[in-house]
């Protein structure tokens, strides 16, 4: 489902420079040690705090906000450096709730990999390479399932992924089957 080489490929966001699973993984190993993530998955609500050291602004919508933006859980906007969450997304955020973890470091991920530059979409054919929401997702992957601690750990199950990192079991299963697939675990 998420191959670069995938056919027929429905486009989720916008167009942005190509971006490898190689290269995604290298920015968020990179992401992590600039933000001083250890192995271990933080806590949401200090991780949350400790973004503004970085200058990334964490802005929570008021309830007529929310409202206008029914079905959005969060929003990068990288030109200002600001995360946007909607009340429930923060309070979830609050509770270390698994699946939050992940739509916090996808937003993250449109950030550090500067999505900021849209190509004309008519000059591409749709690749997950190409979509900002596919590199998001790997990215997220990536900074919340580090291959190298899940080699460490001999994490050879989806739960046991979703345990160790306090993640969904989804999100757990999709880097699980990818890996395999790749031949890494
Ligand atoms: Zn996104």
């Amino acid at each position: 489902m998420d191959r670069p080489s995938d056919q027929g490929y429905r486009l989720r966001g916008h167009i942005v420079s190509p971006r490898s699973v190689e290269d995604i993984r290298s920015a968020a190993m990179g992401a992590q040690t600039v933000l001083g993530l250890s192995e271990m998955p933080p806590s949401m609500p200090d991780f949350l705090e400790s973004l503004t050291k970085f200058g990334i602004t964490v802005d929570v919508l008021d309830d007529d906000r929310t409202l206008t933006m029914a079905g959005v859980e969060a929003m990068c906007v990288p030109e200002t450096a600001t995360i946007i969450l909607t009340e429930n997304t923060y309070a979830a955020a609050r509770r270390d709730d698994p699946r939050t973890r992940f739509t916090i470091f996808h937003e993250l991920g449109h950030f550090v990999l500067q999505h900021t530059k849209v190509l004309p979409r008519k000059s591409y054919d749709a690749k997950p390479y190409l979509d900002s929401e596919w590199q998001a997702d790997q990215f997220a992957a990536e900074i919340t399932m580090s291959l190298e601690t899940i080699r460490k750990y001999g994490l050879n199950t989806p739960t046991a992924i979703a345990r160790f990192f306090r993640v969904s079991f989804p999100a757990a299963n999709k880097r699980h089957a990818q890996l395999r697939r790749k031949n890494l675990i």
